[in-house]
């Protein structure tokens, strides 16, 4: 076994590859670029090598840099994670050239795998069942069109040098052909500097089922099981599991001799995925290899019990697989699921920024996460912008998906965007429970997938009061600035909040004797009590105890309940009240952001409630509301303006400035 590694990568996965390597003894060497030197990886890591500017193409894909990093601190091996170098063959020979092992296959094997015309060629003659399509060496618009004429639409036309879903295109009819080829072509030589294509029957309702297969250096090769991997957006997994769900012994077997087959055809060593296509009739086509350990490989380890990257460096360092195949058992079920700064209900678009509130669920033998980040961390827009995996298991399929559920409910992310509601949603839905999978099962079931769930606010209202009344002595909210509440005789206090950019009215009713309060909103009454320890919020509502989650967010605060994130603060008006409680209001703008509008000059009259300035911070848009009637004395910023959180961005003379106050 080796004494160090590097590790050229960053994340969770460099992460997860430390962590086997600090339990088997072996020493850590992470890189890292400008945008990571804080990061999780770079701190768990023994030492630690800086490599450049943020972006990729200047650190993490420069071949010399990593190498001169691992010769610099004496590292034997590299482990390349997934992305970035890991399917190189150019930096594997790098590897090879300065004496260095790489933790990955062969070199020629990268090679082989590398186009998926001549993947196919080689599995062919394998035996391996392929998709019916044209894979030759002529590939000209003309040999292609034919081939799709003969075997007959629909077709799915993919680049020989693709990946990640990019420089494919399906083709419905014969007349649509030659302009999605040249999409298609366009697409591929912008992405992959080639534009070769290759035309395959397209099958419209398949799943996506793929083997994890593992080599060593003494003849040896297994299959540990399958992973399902249907459920995905845009060609790009979401939700993984293993094993397979209506999967019978006969298919696993049959597909699992196919996977090995593919491997020793091309004399792998170390971990890859052989994945197919299973269509509906059960059968089964190969589509590609990946020479490398997948994201998903969690999965595999919960149901085998064990450790790939343990067995990648065992294989790297010469030594025999760990297991036979007969040793290998299939126990429970598991779930992983991808956690993802980015808005699901506004494309899928990636929403990097501050993560302010990251809390998990507790993590055990059955709930797992995989991270690269912690609270107050970026998600920089430079990488992938996954947050975490989380992998759960369970004895069967339902108990997973239970676990899955729950798991994702204590998910509590607030600052950015995460698609954690969306994962929630798909995997509570009935088809998914059912296991009615195909590779279409996001868009099939879109409307129920992108309705945005809703939670009444009145559910929400008494817990988000009694959070305020809590926090009322906290320095950073304007309760300091309000301090109405100990000159209130009646000990009733009027506060207007904001959930979901709707205000409501609550009248609270402090009950010193009995540590509670009354709280009145339109015709709703709760007698609520409670305490706020560690983000948690225990209350009871009307003789209801529950626990929620509570974050400080970018703007105001966020309550995490059945899977839902609740944006509230104090409103707009609370804050001008507070301000000023003799005549002029000083707004100060409650996040860093730009002014996107500005709707109010020096002089303007405005009535209570009406919109002053427009901010926008994270592509929320945010008002500046008027607290009441009055004028505006002076506005300090203009359209298009960047704004630090805090800076005054006008002032204003109330009407009636005490009107709200009993
Ligand atoms: P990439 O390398 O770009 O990820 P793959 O060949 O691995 O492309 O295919 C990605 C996904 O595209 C598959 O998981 C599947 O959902 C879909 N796909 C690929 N080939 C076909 C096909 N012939 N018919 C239907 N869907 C396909």
């Amino acid at each position: 076994m080796f004494n160090k590694i590097l590790i050229a990568n960053r994340g969770e996965i460099a992460c997860r590859v430390i962590n086997t390597a600090k339990r088997l003894g072996v020493k850590t060497v992470a890189v890292y670029s400008e945008a990571d030197r804080n990061s999780l990886h770079v701190k768990l890591a023994d030492e630690a090598i800086h490599i450049g500017p943020a972006a990729s193409s200047e650190s993490y894909l420069v071949i010399e840099k990593i190498i001169a990093a691992a010769l610099k601190t004496g590292a034997q091996a590299i482990h390349p994670g997934y992305g970035f170098l890991s399917e190189n063959a150019k930096f594997a020979q790098a590897c090879h050239d300065n004496k260095l092992v790489f933790i990955g296959p062969p070199i020629p094997a990268i090679k082989a795998m590398g186009s998926k015309s001549a993947a196919k060629t080689i599995m062919e003659k394998a035996g391996v069942p392929l998709v019916p399509g044209y894979h030759g060496e002529d590939p000209s618009p003309q040999i292609l069109k034919n081939a799709a004429n003969d075997m007959g639409y629909p077709v799915l036309l993919k680049a020989i040098a693709g990946g990640g879903g990019k420089g494919m295109r399906q083709v419905w009819s014969e007349a649509e052909f030659d302009n999605e080829l040249d999409a298609a072509k366009r697409e591929a030589l912008s992405s992959f500097g080639n534009d070769d294509m290759l035309v395959e029957k397209y099958l419209t309702a398949p799943r996506h089922v793929e083997f994890q297969v593992f080599c060593d250096s003494h003849g040896n090769a297994l299959h540990l099981f399958e992973r399902d991997c249907t459920v995905q957006r845009r060609h790009q997994k979401v939700i993984e599991e293993a094993p397979a769900p209506n999967f019978s012994a006969q298919l696993r077997e049959k597909m699992g001799d196919a996977a090995v087959r593919a491997a020793q055809a091309i004399d792998y060593q170390g971990a890859g995925t052989v994945e197919f296509l299973l269509d509906q009739d059960g059968s089964f086509y190969f589509m590609e290899m990946n020479t490398r350990l997948q994201v998903e490989h969690p999965v595999t380890e919960m149901i085998t019990g064990q450790d790939l990257v343990e067995w990648q460096l065992l294989v790297a360092a010469g030594e025999r697989l760990p297991a036979k195949q007969a040793d290998l058992k299939i126990h429970g079920h598991a779930f992983e699921a991808r956690v993802y700064a980015e808005d699901p209900y506004n494309d899928f678009l990636p929403t990097a920024g501050k993560l302010i509130g990251l809390k998990l669920p507790e993590t055990n033998k059955t709930v797992r996460i995989d991270t690269g980040v912690v609270a107050g961390d970026e998600v920089s827009p430079f990488y992938d912008p996954m947050i975490s995996k989380l992998v759960v298991w369970a004895e069967t399929r339902a108990l997973a998906l239970n676990k899955l559920v729950t798991a994702l409910d204590q998910y509590n992310i607030s600052g950015i965007t995460s698609n954690v509601s969306f994962l929630r949603t798909l995997a509570s839905h009935t088809a998914f429970a059912n296991a009615e999978l195909d590779t279409g099962f996001i868009e099939k079931h879109a409307d129920d997938l992108f309705q945005k769930p809703t939670i009444d606010s009145y559910v929400v209202l008494p817990l988000v009061s009694l959070f305020l009344i809590l926090n009322k002595s906290k320095a950073d909210t304007p309760w300091t600035k309000i301090n109405t509440w100990r000159l209130n005789q009646s000990n009733t206090q009027r506060l207007t909040l904001s959930i979901d950019q709707q205000d409501y009215i609550a009248e609270i009713e402090h009950k010193p004797s009995t540590q509670s309060y009354r709280i009145n909103v339109d015709d709703n009454s709760y007698d609520v009590a409670g305490r706020y320890v560690d983000g948690e919020l225990q209350a009871t509502v009307n003789g209801h105890n529950q626990r929620v989650t509570i974050l400080k967010s970018l703007v105001g605060y966020s309550l995490f309940i059945d899977g839902q994130t609740i944006a509230f603060d104090i409103a707009q008006r609370d804050y001008g009240d507070a301000q000023d409680a003799t005549s002029n209001s000083h707004f100060n703008a409650p996040m860093n952001g730009t002014v996107v509008d500005v709707l109010v000059e020096a002089g303007s009259r405005v009535k209570e409630g009406d919109s002053l300035i427009i901010m926008e911070a994270m592509k929320m848009q945010h008002a500046i509301k008027a607290p009441s009637g009055g004028c505006i004395v002076d506005v300090f910023y203009a359209k298009g303006e960047l704004v630090d959180g805090g800076s005054e961005l006008l002032t204003f003379t109330t009407d009636t400035a005490s009107d709200e106050k009993p």
